[in-house]
């Protein structure tokens, strides 16, 4: 079984909300035969167009690969929030790898939330970037926590985009009553996901990147000229970047023990109308502090767009019935209101959920493991990773330089033990503990 076909049909978007309201983007062709680059890019998601992207830019001759259609995996299907920092806070980072380097880190994950508003703004894609994120918590000592964590961030690092709440003012934007508090993010935001994956195709192409869609790779030879195989044709060239994801499994193994891929999802109620202004007063998104997130937002044609539920496996479980046990504790009131559109993803995560950045052979480099915080931070891995093809590697070594670990139990049992962990914490979830 392989993830890129457990769940879809072959080279078509799911039937989501953002499928449905897509920018127009005619297929891509097939690669047949032989053809040769300088890069071969592999995977049509954020990570790899913008690899793409910032390659062509730089002048060099770039084939991208997508097995399906550009933006079909995560890239195309996420919650669309563009998030401060990195997955971790600071406090974590810090005691991880020291002050100096937490500092470099916060830098790298600013510069990737500006570089997707700069990057949507630059190439006049349709998407609009609504400001503002909103942290909800569950308990008190959560809505503390938040609090003081926003004043650690204005004091060391100067960031002061973050506005906290009480629980009346989380309660007056959000209106639902079982959130004790939390805080605002004005700076971080939200856009259409798969408009925006399309945005950067678009981009890619016009700046010369050579896109095969319906193209899976089977296998890379490495060597000093790799050859990249399709079932249909094969690239010949000097560099290759990987950029699969939760779906690089067989690719290269030796990532994907560190980069686990874990399945979420998204439903889409029918439009609200005026009922919309009583789920959320402002057009902010929302994520809450449960360790399986809630998140939602509203759609421009005021549907409640409501993600959570996680599953492991192959197979995507029943997603209205998944989402919509949390979206109700939430909204109660939204009881018995149609769902018009439900649909899963496959994202992927690493032990300590920073990204897993790293070079498998001098002319191969891999970004993946984003953990849910992928939207910007995957748009700047294909950014550091044309600068590192062009030999400016310190950005990229930055990351690459971040710890990861191997799951435990190998590719056979790593499923059962993560299945075994999250468990347990859904479970702490859910007694609220
Ligand atoms: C439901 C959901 C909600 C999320 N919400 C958020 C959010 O709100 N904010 C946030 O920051 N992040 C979120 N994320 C995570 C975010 O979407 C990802 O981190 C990000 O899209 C990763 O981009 P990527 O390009 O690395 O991977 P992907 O977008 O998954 O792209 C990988 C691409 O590679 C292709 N591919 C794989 N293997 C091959 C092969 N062998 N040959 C050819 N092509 C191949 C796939 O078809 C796919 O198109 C969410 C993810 C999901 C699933």
């Amino acid at each position: 079984m392989n993830l890129l076909h457990a769940n879809d049909t072959a080279g078509e978007y799911p039937a989501s909300y953002y499928a449905a309201t897509r920018s127009d983007l005619a297929p891509f062709a097939q690669l047949r035969g032989e053809t040769r680059a300088d890069v071969c890019v592999v995977g049509g998601g954020y990570t790899g167009l913008s690899a793409a992207l910032h390659l062509a830019e730089r002048g060099y001759d770039v084939v991208l690969l997508e097995a399906h259609r550009v933006g079909f995996g995560a890239s195309g299907r996420n919650g669309g929030q563009v998030g401060s920092g990195q997955r971790q806070d600071q406090t974590w980072i810090e005691a991880a790898v020291g002050t100096d380097k937490a500092h470099a880190l916060w830098d790298l994950a600013e510069e990737a939330k500006r570089l997707v508003k700069s990057l949507i703004h630059d190439h006049a894609m349709p998407v609009t970037f609504h400001p503002g994120v909103a942290h909800a918590c569950w308990t008190a000592s959560e809505v503390s926590a938040s609090h003081r964590y926003a004043e650690k961030l204005a004091r060391d690092y100067g960031y002061t985009h973050l506005e906290a709440l009480d629980q009346a003012g989380m309660e007056r934007i959000v209106g639902s009553r079982v959130y004790k508090g939390g805080e605002v993010d004005r700076d971080a935001g939200h856009v259409h996901p798969l408009n925006y994956a399309i945005g950067l195709a678009k981009a890619a192409a016009a700046a010369g990147v050579r896109i095969f869609e319906t193209s899976e790779v089977h296998r890379v030879e490495p060597g000093a000229n790799p050859i990249v195989r399709t079932g249909q044709g094969r690239v010949l060239c000097k560099q290759v970047v990987l950029a699969g994801n939760g779906y690089l499994g067989p690719l290269d193994r030796k990532v994907s023990a560190k980069v686990m891929p874990i399945n979420n999802f998204i439903i889409a109620t029918e439009p609200l109308g005026a009922r919309a202004s009583e789920i959320l007063a402002e057009p902010i998104a929302v994520a809450d502090s449960k360790f399986v997130v809630n998140y939602w937002r509203l759609s421009e044609d005021n549907r409640l767009l409501f993600g959570g539920g996680e599953s492991y496996g192959y197979r995507f479980p029943d997603i209205i019935k998944t989402v919509s046990k949390p979206m109700l504790e939430v909204y109660p009131q939204l009881k018995g209101t149609r769902i018009d559109y439900a649909w899963g993803g496959t994202l992927a995560i690493t032990m300590n959920r920073m990204p897993c950045f790293t070079r498998p052979a001098q002319n191969l480099f891999s970004a993946s493991g984003y953990s849910g915080h992928g939207v910007a931070m995957a748009t700047l891995a294909g950014k550091l990773m044309a600068e590192a093809c062009a030999t400016q590697s310190e950005r990229f070594d930055l990351m690459a330089s971040l710890p990861q670990h191997r799951f435990p139990g190998g590719p056979t049992l790593r499923w059962p033990l993560l299945v075994l962990a999250m468990t347990w914490y859904s479970m702490r979830d859910r007694l609220g503990l």
